[in-house]
């Protein structure tokens, strides 16, 4: 950090040494002092606006510790917290390619690069295989910073893959949903991805084996449409946005207004299409103990 250096002090004989300053070295101002302080990265809740340091909010599963709102968890991050233990990562091998050759305002290619640097991540779609103590589980997780959780056919393929393994394993399936809906660079290619899940989920189904879906903020379009409402119990974080199109495109459509708690997760528990609303602390157990009943293990 580029400093101005201020001029020493101009000394009286009698200054004592411990109060002089040393001549080319910058002293911060209370105000500057203050800000300092804050050594470690912060993250400002959305709804209250309180600074939290990283370290507590991870801690606190990105729970705002003031106003109790859930804040958006990354995919990677979601199911380390969420497991005890993990035993493997499935899908890595899946690479997107680019068959449409599509380009909007930028290439797909570059906008996949971008969205690559930005979360560390190969794609929107994260499936881990562990442990919530003596139950073994697969989960996927939507990285909802990854191009809006679009689902392309990797995102399909990564599915695909879980729930054959979790077949193979005699395991459950538990999908974080969080999502914008298809990805239009893959156009055809994309939808085609909501008969793909939804074919895999039946197969798991088929073979007596629960598949739990967790919807975290926001929840849209084709994951919506597929995989998200496929689940034998659909449980959502609090004040989850779920639905297929947006408010204002129904809003334009029936040209009425609609009012807050619309597509939230509140007014879908009281409209039957969510199970349960499960506050992100007890979300671990909740799903442990369903399972648990489900599969006859506790
Ligand atoms: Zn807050």
């Amino acid at each position: 950090m580029s400093q101005e250096v201020k001029p020493a002090k101009v000394l009286s004989p009698n200054t004592p040494w411990t109060e002089r300053s040393v001549p080319g070295v910058y002293v911060l101002t209370e105000q500057e002092t203050f800000k300092s302080s804050f050594t470690e990265p912060t993250v400002e809740c959305p709804e209250c606006h309180a600074l939290t340091t990283r370290t507590a909010m991870s801690f606190n599963a990105y729970v705002c510790p003031q106003c109790d709102e859930h804040l958006r968890m990354k995919a990677r991050e979601r199911l380390n917290w969420f497991f005890d233990q993990v035993d493997a990562e499935l899908g890595q091998n899946y690479v997107a390619k680019d068959p449409l050759k599509f380009v909007d305002s930028k290439p797909y290619v570059e906008r996949m690069l971008d969205a690559q640097k930005k979360t560390g991540e190969s794609e929107a779609l994260v499936v881990l295989q562990g442990h919530i103590k003596n139950i073994a589980m697969t989960a996927c997780a939507f990285e909802f910073d990854f191009m809006g959780g679009s689902m392309g056919t990797v995102v399909g393929d990564r599915f695909v893959q879980a729930a054959e393994s979790a077949i193979q394993k005699k395991q459950p399936l538990i999908c974080f949903a969080a999502s914008g809906g298809a990805r239009m660079q893959e156009g055809m290619l994309s939808l085609m991805q909501m008969a793909r899940t939804s074919a895999a989920i039946e197969k798991l189904k088929e073979a007596g084996l629960p598949y739990i879906v967790v919807l975290t903020h926001p929840v849209y379009g084709g994951v919506t449409a597929s995989l998200a409402m496929l689940g034998d119990i659909h449980i959502a974080e609090p004040k989850a946005m779920i639905g297929f199109a947006g408010k204002r495109v129904i809003e334009q459509t029936v040209r009425e207004k609609l009012e807050e708690p619309f597509q939230r997760a509140e007014y879908l528990l009281d409209h039957g299409v969510v199970d349960q609303i499960v506050h992100r602390h007890s979300l671990r157990d909740t799903v442990y103990r369903i399972v648990g009943k489900l599969m006859n293990v506790n």
